[in-house]
């Protein structure tokens, strides 16, 4: 099985439009790199990709990306799509994919839901079967191009522009051909962890470094918990106890980590734990 991160920066990428932080700031000057927003493509066999989470930068990612280029006419190796949850950062990437391939997309009814009552599906039924909708749920395990995929409960939220209350099937994690296991959006601890202690690598949400990020920034008033992260902080001790490889991803632009040489970044690999990277490949 080998995985591509495609975009390993959280919501609004780094730098993100609106923002001066150290980090955006830093980004913009060439200083540290450049992220993409959230969203990994897996594969068992090299030919055949999965896109997992369609980001905003989608078009971007797949072009700077040569294994998931079209090779001839219009056939692209990307056919399936998997959300983890209906966040803008994972879902706006399918509106960008409207260019009439026939696609299908694996998510939870929640989220099928959320996307249903958006005026943008409508972009992607320009034909009958444009769009194919295969649900699951967590417990259950998929094949997908080739490739066991099993589906995780992972604690989460309902996304901002969702209207409705928490469930379960608002988020999930992931795990392909039994090996690499992706959890983006991990609000606290849970019995997903004993699935990951099975993993080969682990892709894992590295999104805030404390719970008090924005708030001490003073750039937001939102707990990390009030959006659905583990701070690192806090999920680290844990995170060191697997026996995986395991990889931080899902970077938010505050994130203290995203600057080589800081603190943070030291105290995270010294724990024997990676930082993701765009562009960042993983063979198991
Ligand atoms: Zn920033």
């Amino acid at each position: 099985v080998r995985a591509i991160v495609l975009g390993s920066g959280a919501g609004g990428g780094v730098p993100q439009w609106n923002c001066a932080c150290r980090g955006c700031d830093a980004a913009r000057r060439g200083v540290i790199p450049a992220r993409t927003q959230d969203s990994i493509a897996v594969s068992a066999d090299g030919e055949r990709w999965l896109l997992v989470n369609a980001s905003p930068d989608v078009r971007v990612q797949l072009a700077a990306t040569p294994e998931l280029c079209p090779k001839r006419d219009r056939a692209s190796p990307v056919r399936h799509v998997v959300l983890t949850n209906a966040d803008v950062d994972h879902t706006l990437g399918l509106f960008v994919m409207r260019e009439s391939t026939p696609l299908v997309l694996w998510c939870t009814k929640r989220v099928w839901d959320a996307l249903e009552k958006n005026a943008l599906l409508r972009s992607l039924r320009r034909f009958e079967g444009q769009l194919e909708y295969r649900p699951i749920a967590p417990g259950m395990t998929i094949e997908i191009e080739g490739m066991a995929t099993e589906v995780i409960a992972a604690p989460g939220k309902p996304p901002i522009w969702v209207d409705s209350p928490p469930h379960e099937e608002d988020n999930v994690a992931l795990v392909f051909g039994g090996a690499i296991a992706y959890v983006t959006t991990a609000a606290r601890e849970g019995a997903y962890l004993d699935r990951l202690a099975r993993a080969k690598v682990v892709l894992f949400d590295g999104t805030f470094y404390t719970e008090d990020e924005l708030i001490a920034l003073g750039l937001g008033t939102a707990r990390a918990a009030q959006m659905a992260h583990w701070p690192i902080v806090e999920s680290l001790p844990e995170l060191a106890k697997l026996p995986a490889r395991t990889i931080l991803t899902h970077i938010n632009n505050t994130n203290p980590i995203l600057v080589p040489g800081s603190e943070a970044r030291k105290y995270v690999e010294g724990k024997g734990i990676e930082v993701a990277h765009d562009g960042m490949r993983v063979i198991v």
